[in-house]
């Protein structure tokens, strides 16, 4: 009984399912109209100016609030305020100057990362620092931006929390998710099927954000796992690639309690109904034959341009148990020519790590 208009000037792949109102959603009177013509507000991106956003605030709801836009859209603000909460993130350094850079990557040591403070996303505004010779060049790279330097995190594996909270401060957690990148980049999450120590972890740590952010709608929290504990990477306030599996694998997926939540409804169940994993699409897509050969696969494009290292669609994989579930999914990474998951982490052998994921002790 819901519906929706989007802000857009482009072609959108929304426009498929919504109302388009043709203004740029980052100017004033694209807010403006979107304001005046809906009664809840939210955004699929934290790049959209706060003080932009924060005009919607006159004359509607917003969700997630210019305020946490604000903190989200810069990493340097972003990672003081987890540590404010006392959330763990690797070690930074702001750098405004080449010759902070320098200072900081000796501080930090080597290897580390050059990240552009706003814009970055998918691994983009980020430039990986191996020796002190090539700072110079990582510094024109992104244009001499404001910019943190980051310590590299020796992680074992990441994982992200994707929680919702409604108008009265109830929370709801999905299970924690198993995510692999590469160069910067989604491939595969998996959510673990059972609670393990680092659920409670993320959820706790998760928790005190929301809380503080006095937060309504869906937000993510990435984090890494480095012995046991879990270091965040960065939060995102809204829907998350590494929660695309809830469309078919959670009994409420995050898009509809993310509606829920910004209109004011409870907020439905999070638990995984089936095992489930996602695959994403990145730079081609499949033939949807190749994907439909396989069972229990359900294909998602998403009808945009094919570029390199773009987003395009995604596969939700299912199957009866997680042993099944793990063969699945790497048939239907062979299947569109990515890499299979867990051979590139640190220190860990594919098959420990695939053994522990079948066993659902990670
Ligand atoms: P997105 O918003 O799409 O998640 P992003 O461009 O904001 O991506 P990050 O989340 O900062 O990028 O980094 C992308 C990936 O790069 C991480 O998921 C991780 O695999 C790797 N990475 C980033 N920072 C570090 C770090 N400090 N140490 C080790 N690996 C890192
Ligand atoms: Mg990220």
């Amino acid at each position: 009984g819901i519906t929706t208009t989007v802000c857009a000037l482009d072609t959108v792949p929304a426009a498929a399912l919504a109302h388009v109102l043709p203004h740029r959603p980052d100017s004033r009177e694209g807010i403006i109209a979107l304001a005046q013509h809906c009664t809840a507000i939210t955004c699929e991106s934290e790049n959209i100016p706060a003080n932009v956003l924060a005009v919607a605030e006159n004359h509607t709801r917003l969700h997630p609030t210019a305020a946490t836009i604000a903190i989200a859209q810069d990493r340097y603000t972003e990672k003081n305020y987890l540590r404010s909460l006392g959330i763990p993130t690797a070690d930074f350094q702001v750098v405004d100057q080449a010759s902070d850079v320098v200072v900081a990557a000796n501080k930090l040591g080597f290897p580390c990362l050059l990240k552009t403070r706003r814009g970055g996303y998918d691994g983009k505004g980020q430039v990986r620092l191996r020796k002190a010779d090539e700072l110079a060049a990582a510094w024109s790279a992104i244009a001499g931006q404001p910019a943190i330097v980051e310590a590299m995190v020796p992680f074992t594996q990441e994982c992200a929390q994707i929680a919702a909270r409604d108008t009265n401060g109830h929370m709801q957690f999905y299970p924690l998710t198993f995510t692999w990148h590469r160069e910067g980049i989604l491939r595969a999450a998996i959510p673990v099927p059972t609670e393990r120590e680092l659920s409670a972890q993320a959820r706790d740590l998760t928790a005190r954000l929301l809380t503080a952010l006095d937060y309504v709608g869906i937000l993510t929290v990435e984090f890494f796992v480095v012995a046991g504990q879990l270091v965040a990477n960065e939060m995102a306030p809204r829907v998350h690639n590494s929660g695309h599996w809830t469309i078919e694998g959670a009994r409420t997926s995050q898009f509809e309690n993310h509606v829920r939540a910004i209109t004011g409804r409870a907020l439905g169940e999070t638990d995984l109904i089936r095992p489930t994993a996602l695959v994403n699409c990145i730079g081609t897509m499949p033939l949807p034959k190749t994907i439909a050969a396989i069972p229990e696969t359900f294909f998602h494009d998403y009808g945009k341009t094919a570029k390199p290292g773009r987003k395009l669609g995604h596969i939700t994989v299912q199957a009866t148990d997680q042993t099944a579930l793990w063969l699945r999914v790497q048939q239907v990474l062979a299947a569109i020519g990515e890499a299979p998951i867990a051979t590139e982490h640190h220190g860990n052998s594919k098959s420990k790590l695939s053994q522990q994921h079948r066993e659902g002790v990670i």
